[in-house]
């Protein structure tokens, strides 16, 4: 079906509204629920979230379902790398987070290896932002409501069926709900993945942690003083303090309590002590897990109108903070791509090129993660490699790429012959009106013009055009995509008109 049918017949279907009876109907046949949603987005953790604004930034009509009746409380992640707090400000939103977060080095996370971050990396935002995971979600799910996105809470995606308009989503307690597309972000257990029959191939878990946040009975001084002096010998651990006397504490599961069971505080005891002699007097958890190091990529991203993104798509060790940076970089690939393909004018391939960038990004970040467990181990032969890799990180050069590579900075997307800056993302660089990024929470397209000869004419309904000589570049224009990345560097209008269909199709009448 053309994809302009499909726009004019979702908004026809609009008119039902959100009445809950009318969503409800048999699986297929001429009775088919109405469409009342353009997307149906399976799964609320910061991947679907931020999948939902963006597509809202297009007036895409979005559902959020939600396993879970109540946001998660686990705090996972180290933070937000330079690209997420890129993405962050492109969107409006750094402020409110840079709220909730501490600033830190973007350093020492390769392997842990602890070296000082080169000097003058290429981001106006370059540092890590610690900010707990629960944290991160809140705010990425309430910009996306405020934006107009419906999430419903305790609904688990149980199945459903796809046919050439549609998917019919059918929900945990039989109810069924009809949309244009439907996307798992479901995490590393996917059911949509898995009713897809999407390939997962990769290795299982090999070794197990444990992680919690718990107050202790012994000074800081203390703790630290031990902590430096075992963790070069002993991962994964450590306990790192998270403020008013509540430490984040890691240690190996090896050799605790059944699997099956969650863990208590008497394993993170027992382990406490083999490690490092005491139990450091850890008492009144907030909360306790256990995570493996399973690594595995989804064969395919898309099956016809069904997608995967986030921990649906890739698993891997946390080393290295990448995950969660990971999908909501994925949502942001595929938010503005879909919203195109459903307000009619994504060129016929621009869908399918979620895949070919993204998949390559992921298949890199297990890699890396592959080869930091690696050098995580206290063998004696990784042990030499990581003193290795320590002495080569005092060149700059290689420091500077394992940090990019980390901080998703070094990205660059395959558009394909031309100069360096082509696929890559471009920083947050100073215009005459303020701030590049300033220019792009709206999530469309942007021609960025030093000659102020050229124009975005027939595209100017998804593309902004702003003729700035003194803008800080050294190439003549740049065409950006809504997600920031360089999509065109030139100074012809037929070039630029050619590349302008590539990615935004073709011109308004
Ligand atoms: C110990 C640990 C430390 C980590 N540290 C970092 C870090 O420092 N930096 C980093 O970037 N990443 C880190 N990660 C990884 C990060 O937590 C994940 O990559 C991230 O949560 C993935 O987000 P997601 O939205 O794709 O999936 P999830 O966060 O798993 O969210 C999926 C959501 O889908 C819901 N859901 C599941 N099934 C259904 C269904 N059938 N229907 C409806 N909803 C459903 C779930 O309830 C959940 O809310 C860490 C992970 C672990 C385990």
């Amino acid at each position: 079906m053309h994809s302009q049918q499909v726009t004019a017949e979702v908004e026809r279907d609009s008119a039902v509204g959100d009445v809950p009876g009318a969503l409800r109907s048999p699986a297929s046949g001429a009775d088919r629920a109405p469409l009342v949603f353009d997307v149906i987005i399976a799964g609320c953790g910061p991947t679907g979230a931020m999948l939902a604004a963006e597509l809202r930034l297009h007036d895409v009509r979005v559902l959020v379902l939600e396993k879970e009746t109540e946001p998660k409380s686990f705090v996972r992640i180290v933070g937000l790398h330079i690209r997420s707090l890129e993405l962050m400000a492109m969107r409006g939103l750094l402020e409110r987070v840079l709220q909730h977060g501490r600033q830190r080095p973007a350093a020492g996370f390769f392997a842990a290896i602890n070296k000082p971050a080169p000097k003058d990396l290429d981001s106006a935002y370059a540092y890590l932002l610690g900010i707990p995971q629960p944290v991160i979600e809140r705010l990425l799910e309430e910009h996306a409501i405020e934006l107009g996105a419906q999430v419903r809470r305790g609904r688990a995606v149980a199945g459903f069926e796809q046919d050439d308009e549609g998917v019919t989503v059918e929900l945990a307690d039989g109810e069924r709900l009809r949309s244009r597309y439907l996307v798992g972000c479901d995490g590393g257990r996917s059911t949509v993945r898995k009713l897809l029959g999407v390939g997962f191939p990769g290795e299982p878990s090999r070794t197990e942690t444990l992680m919690g946040e718990m107050e202790v009975g012994v000074p800081q001084q203390e703790i630290a003083a031990k902590v430096t002096e075992l963790r070069e010998t002993r991962q994964p651990f450590w306990l790192r303090p998270f403020g008013e006397g509540v430490y984040s504490v890691v240690v190996p599961a090896a050799g605790v309590s059944d699997r099956a069971e969650p863990p208590t505080l008497e394993d993170f005891k027992q382990q406490l002590r083999t490690i490092a002699g005491t139990d450091f007097g850890v008492h009144s958890p907030r909360w306790m897990s256990r995570f493996g190091d399973a690594t595995r990529l989804a064969e395919r991203y898309r099956v016809g109108r069904v997608l995967l993104a986030g921990d649906a798509a890739h698993i891997h060790p946390p080393t290295g903070g990448q995950g969660l940076n990971l999908g909501v970089q994925d949502a942001f690939n595929l938010g503005w791509k879909l919203a195109a393909q459903l307000r009619g004018w994504a060129p016929e391939t621009l869908l399918d090129t979620y895949q070919a960038e993204r998949h390559p990004v992921a298949e890199d970040v297990l890699d890396n993660t592959r080869a930091q467990m690696e050098l995580l181990s206290t063998e004696p032969g990784p042990q030499a490699v990581r003193r290795l890799l320590t002495e080569l990180m005092d060149f700059d050069e290689v420091n500077r790429h394992l940090i990019e590579k980390i901080t998703a900075i070094g990205i660059r997307y395959d558009f394909g012959e031309g100069p360096d800056l082509l696929g890559r993302r471009l920083r947050d660089i100073d215009v005459k009106q303020g701030h590049l990024y300033g220019l792009l929470h709206r999530g469309r397209g942007l021609l960025l013009d030093r000659t102020e000869r050229l124009t975005v004419g027939g595209w100017s309904d998804r593309v902004d055009y702003l003729a700035d000589p003194t803008a800080g570049l050294d190439v003549p224009c740049v065409l950006l995509r809504p997600d920031g990345h360089v999509a065109w560097i030139g100074d012809d209008q037929q070039d630029l008109n050619d590349h302008l269909s590539r990615w935004f199709g073709k011109p308004a009448d």
